[in-house]
C-alpha cells in the first residue's frame, strides 16, 4: 500500500474531532488493506512500531530529526531551527522545507508504507559507533521521496508523537466496522450510524475481549479479518502482559456494598505498586501495570514466586510494598519506585529496600485463563498455591461480609496499620483486564486526589532557574487526547532529601520536552503525577472545561502510563460530587 493512503487518512483524522467520523474513515482504510499490510497499517495508525505490550521506542532527538530534514531539502540548518520556533512542530516544518524543495526537482517514485515502516524499526535497532549519521541516513531517504504531506507524518512517525487522537476504544470500534459480520450504515452528513444495537454491541464486546487478553491490536485485527470464531481463539498467555484491572472510588462503605454487592470480598488496600507477576515453562517474568517489564530489578521477588508458589505457568496480580530492612517497617511508594527504575547495584538495594508481594489475584492457572471463572474461585485457588512468608510472600488479607459494622472495623484495622484503605470486590465477578467496571472499588482516606499527566511547564527563574517549575496538568479523554486541568508548582521540594524535588522532575521532563518557547516549554505526555487539591471548579482557561483549586503534588506516579491517568469522566465526577457535599 503506498503510505499516501495512509496519509490521507491522518489527515482526515486530524481535521475532525468526531469519534463516529474517524472510525469512519480508519475503517474504511481498513477494508482495502491487503492482509500483507494490516500488522503495519493497524500499528502506523496509532503511531507505534511494536504491539502496546512492548515497550520498545525509537527514542530519535529532535536535532537528529532537523538534521535529516536538512540533509534531505537543502534548507540550511539554521532556517530550519528558524522556522521550528516559528511554528512549534518539526512535522510541519518538514512539509513546508520540502514543498519548495518540490518546486524546484521533479519527483522520483512512490514511498509504500513497507518502506517507511522498515525504515522506523531500522531506527530503533540501530546503535553503537556510526549509528547517529545512519540514522540521519535513514530519515532522509525517507523524506528524500516524500512528497510534502508525507514528510509532516513521517517526521511525526519517527518522533512517536502522531498528534493525531486515534483512541484504542476508536481503533477497536473501526476495526468492528471493517471486519465483523455486522452492517454499519454510516450517515457522514449527520454524522451517525444506523446498525442493529445488540448485535454491534455483542461485536464490539467480542473484539474488546480479544484486545483485552492479548494486548495487541495487530493479532486482533488479522484474527477479525477471519471472523468472530478466530477472535475468540485469542487468548492470554503467561510471559505477555495484559492489561490490568482498574478501580473505581467511592465514598463510604454503602456506596461500596452497593457498587459490588454483599457479601462482599474487602481487603487491605496496601501503599505500594502493581505487579503482574507470569510463570511460563518455568521461568518468572515481571511487570508494572504500565506492562514494563522490571524482572531484573526485583530479584527477590522472583526467587520468593519460585520457591514459595506451586505450579509451572500461572499470572498473578500482585501488590508489591516496600519496606525498611532494617527496622522492619513497610514503606509508601514514593520511597520504592526507586527500585523499578534502577538499573545498578540491584541486589543492594534489594536487601535496603525489599518487597514483601501482596497477592490478591490469579488470572491463569495450567494452561487455563480463570479470567471468567468468578473471583471467589480465584481466590480459594490462590489460598491453596501460594505458602505465605511474612515479609516475603502473603495473599492480601481480607473479609467477606455483608455487615457494615464490620466492615468499617477492617477499614480502620488497615488504615492503622497504614494502608491506604480497603478495596471492595465482588465475589462473583470476572476479572476484567484494562477496565473500571466496578467489579473492584477503592475506598480510601479522606485525602482527594486524582492523577494527571504533565503536558508543559516553565523554565524557573532566579535560585529555581535551571529547574522545570509551575507543571500544567492534564487527564484524558475517551478518544486519549490530553486535555488540560490547570498548573501545580506546590509540593515539590527544592532540596532532593525532602522528597520528589524540581531537579529531580526536571531531569525526569527533559527527554521528553517537545518544544520550548521562551519560558514556556511543551511536554510530551508520559509522566503521571498524583495532585491532591481542594476543590474542581468549572473553568474556560482550560481544554478539559475544569480547574483544580489549590493543587499540590503528593508524588511522581512513575509506574503508571500516560493513558492510564484519570479521565475526564472521573474529573467531572469528582465535580459533580463535591456540589453534593
Ligand atoms: P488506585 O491506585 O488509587 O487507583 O487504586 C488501585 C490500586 O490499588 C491497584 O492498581 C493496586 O495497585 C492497588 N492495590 C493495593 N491493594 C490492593 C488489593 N488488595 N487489591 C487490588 N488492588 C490493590
Amino acid at each position: 500500500m503506498k503510505y499516501s493512503s495512509l496519509v490521507d487518512v491522518y489527515e482526515k483524522i486530524e481535521s475532525t474531532s468526531k469519534r463516529l467520523e474517524k472510525t469512519h474513515h480508519i475503517s474504511e482504510l481498513l477494508k482495502k488493506t491487503n492482509e500483507e499490510d494490516i500488522h503495519t497499517i493497524v500499528l502506523l495508525l496509532r503511531g507505534r512500531l511494536y504491539p502496546d505490550w512492548d515497550k520498545r521506542k525509537i527514542g530519535v532527538a529532535n536535532k537528529l530529526v532537523l538534521k535529516a530534514i536538512n540533509t534531505a531539502s537543502g534548507a540550511g540548518a539554521g532556517k530550519i531551527e528558524q522556522l521550528w520556533k516559528e511554528i512549534g512542530d518539526l512535522g510541519l516544518v518538514a512539509e513546508k522545507v520540502i514543498k519548495r524543495k518540490i518546486q524546484a526537482t521533479l519527483f522520483s517514485k512512490d514511498l509504500t508504507v513497507a518502506k517507511v515502516f522498515a525504515n522506523l524499526r531500522k531506527l530503533n535497532e540501530m546503535e553503537g559507533a556510526g549509528s547517529v549519521d545512519r540514522k540521519i541516513q535513514l530519515i532522509a531517504e525517507l523524506l528524500s521521496s516524500a512528497k510534502p504531506k508525507e514528510a509532516k507524518y513521517i517526521v511525526r512517525n519517527v518522533l512517536e508523537d502522531l498528534r493525531v487522537g486515534i483512541g484504542e476504544g476508536t481503533m477497536r470500534d473501526a476495526l468492528v466496522w471493517a471486519y465483523m459480520s455486522v452492517k454499519v450504515d454510516y450517515n457522514a452528513e449527520k454524522t451517525s450510524i444506523d446498525v442493529d444495537r445488540e448485535k454491534y454491541n455483542d461485536a464490539v464486546d467480542i473484539v474488546q475481549s480479544a484486545l483485552d487478553k492479548s494486548n495487541d491490536f495487530t493479532t486482533v485485527a488479522l484474527a477479525a479479518k477471519k471472523g468472530a470464531s478466530e477472535l475468540k481463539k485469542v487468548s492470554i498467555t503467561p510471559g505477555n502482559p495484559i492489561k490490568v484491572m482498574l478501580a473505581q472510588k467511592v465514598a463510604d462503605m454503602d456506596e461500596g456494598f452497593e457498587k459490588v454487592g454483599t457479601p462482599a470480598d474487602i481487603e487491605f488496600k496496601y501503599d505500594g505498586f502493581r505487579m503482574q507477576i507470569h510463570k511460563s515453562k518455568g521461568k518468572i517474568k515481571i511487570f508494572t501495570r504500565r506492562l514494563e517489564e522490571v524482572t531484573s530489578q526485583f530479584p527477590e521477588v522472583v526467587d520468593s514466586v519460585k520457591k514459595n508458589v506451586k505450579g509451572d505457568n500461572f499470572i498473578l496480580d500482585c501488590e508489591a510494598v516496600g519496606y525498611d530492612a532494617k527496622k522492619e517497617k513497610y514503606l509508601a511508594f514514593q520511597h520504592i519506585s526507586q527500585r523499578i527504575r534502577r538499573k545498578y547495584n540491584i541486589q543492594e538495594l534489594a536487601k535496603k529496600m525489599p518487597i514483601e508481594l501482596n497477592v490478591f489475584d490469579i488470572l491463569f492457572y495450567k494452561g487455563e485463563s480463570l479470567l471468567n471463572k468468578p473471583l471467589k474461585v480465584r481466590i480459594k485457588l490462590l489460598e491453596k498455591i501460594v505458602s505465605e512468608k511474612k515479609l516475603s510472600i502473603v495473599v492480601a488479607k481480607r473479609a467477606i461480609t455483608s455487615k457494615k459494622e464490620e466492615a468499617i472495623k477492617f477499614y480502620e484495622e488497615s488504615v492503622k496499620k497504614g494502608n491506604e484503605g480497603v478495596m471492595l470486590k465482588n465475589l462473583d465477578s470476572a476479572y476484567k483486564p484494562g477496565s473500571r467496571v466496578g467489579f473492584m472499588v477503592k475506598l480510601k482516606t479522606a485525602m482527594n486526589t486524582l492523577d494527571f499527566v504533565i503536558v508543559g511547564a516553565e523554565w524557573g527563574e532566579g535560585k529555581r532557574s535551571g529547574w522545570l517549575t509551575s507543571f500544567t496538568l492534564a487527564c484524558i479523554n475517551d478518544d486519549g487526547n490530553f486535555l488540560e486541568t490547570g498548573k501545580v508548582g506546590t509540593g515539590i521540594k527544592e532540596k532532593a532529601e525532602e522528597g520528589l524535588s524540581f531537579g529531580e522532575l526536571t531531569e525526569t521532563l527533559k527527554p521528553h520536552i517537545k518544544q520550548e518557547k521562551g519560558k514556556e516549554v511543551t511536554i510530551k505526555p508520559e509522566i503521571v503525577l498524583e495532585i491532591q487539591f481542594d476543590e474542581i471548579q468549572k473553568s474556560p482557561t482550560y481544554s478539559s472545561g475544569y480547574a483544580l483549586r489549590f493543587p499540590r503534588v503528593v508524588q511522581l506516579r512513575d509506574d503508571r502510563a500516560p493513558e492510564e491517568c484519570s479521565d475526564l469522566n472521573m474529573v467531572k465526577e469528582a465535580f459533580e460530587k463535591q456540589k453534593k457535599r
